[in-house]
């Protein structure tokens, strides 16, 4: 087993020790400053290809030849990991086993549906692997006070295409993951009607803002499931959230992580919601979000 480690600048993707415990402690590094990236790392052997900024497509094209022997291939599945992991399935023609927890020449769990499946795969042939940062954790013990064996390898970088990035854009808060969002404008029960979230959801979008609910909105379908936040629904971390008629379960308050602003609006000024709040706006909340939208200039159907 072999991990396959991407660096850019010196700097190791998340889970990259990880990668090289679980490959048993032989590693690729290829990349920028790859000897700078490869002095944190703990293994017995490091093989180090200093071919410069990240190219997905021209990496995985040069490295068919040089790691085709290795039957199982692990890369962390980091942002970069993720994109040069399939690419380098392709070339080398194996499936790619991605997001796994354990990974063993015979045996591979994988997480799907963000944590809720798991499932167990038997592999019969060599394959590619992404292993999730976070899931195995590593032990300083292991080889301490070893250094790894270090060989420096050129590879030459073939002429692929690889994409090129023209323009980075701010994700639109509208469709982004809410697990991501910054600024979250949430919709309790107190809101009243499937009408006052369809207009929570264009105050949200005037103000950058993600739409998340509760699970009686939800229920009640005036939110999609997706939209619902708490132990059995999103776990989010804004910095800000904005909860309209929502009493506070502990239910719903697991979920939302450690905003450092909150900002309630609540008939009932003792509820857990408002005791929690920066900001506790005692008004009735489907009044309050139509004089919202009126000073944003946010068009209300009658
Ligand atoms: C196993 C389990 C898992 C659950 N998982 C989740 C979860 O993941 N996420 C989740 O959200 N819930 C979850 N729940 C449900 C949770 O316990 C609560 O029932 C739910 O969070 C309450 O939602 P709510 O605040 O919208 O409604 P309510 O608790 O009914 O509160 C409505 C609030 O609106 C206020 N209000 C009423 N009228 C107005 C008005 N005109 N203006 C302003 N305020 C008004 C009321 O004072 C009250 O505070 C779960 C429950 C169980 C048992």
């Amino acid at each position: 087993m072999l991990a396959l480690i991407p660096v850019r600048k010196g700097a190791l993707p998340a889970g990259a020790q990880e990668c090289v415990d679980e490959a048993g402690g032989r590693a690729w590094v290829i990349g920028e400053e790859t000897s700078l990236a490869s002095d944190q790392l703990t293994a017995e052997y490091i093989w180090t290809a200093e071919v410069g900024p990240f190219s997905p497509a021209r990496w995985a094209s040069a490295l068919t030849r040089a790691v085709h022997q290795e039957d199982v291939i692990i890369l962390p599945a980091s942002p970069d990991g993720r994109d040069l992991a399939p690419r380098l399935a392709h070339v080398l023609g194996r499936p790619l086993l991605a997001r796994a927890i354990l990974i063993r020449p015979d045996r591979v769990i994988t997480l799907s549906m963000g944590t809720k499946l798991m499932y167990e795969v038997s592999p019969s042939a060599p394959f590619v692997a992404t292993l999730e940062p976070g899931s195995r954790g590593t032990d300083p013990r292991a080889r301490a006070g070893k250094p790894a064996l270090v060989h420096e390898l050129t590879l030459d970088l073939g002429d692929e295409p690889d994409p090129k990035v023209s323009e980075v854009l701010p994700p639109d808060p509208a469709s982004m993951d809410l697990s991501e969002a910054q600024r979250i404008l949430a919709a309790g029960a107190g809101l009243g009607s499937a009408e006052a979230c369809e207009l929570l959801g264009r105050v949200a979008v005037a103000l950058g803002a993600s739409v998340g609910a509760t699970r009686v909105v939800t229920d009640a379908g005036w939110l999609p499931h997706y939209r619902q936040i708490g132990t059995t629904g999103v776990s989010v971390h804004p910095s800000i959230y904005i909860a309209l008629g929502i009493s506070g379960a502990v239910q719903h308050i697991g979920g939302i992580g450690e905003p450092a602003h909150i900002v309630a609006v609540n008939v009932d000024p003792s509820c857990p919601m408002m005791a929690m709040a920066d900001l506790a706006i005692v008004s009735d909340a489907p009044s309050l979000l139509r004089a919202l939208a009126t000073r944003l200039g946010v068009e209300i159907h009658e």
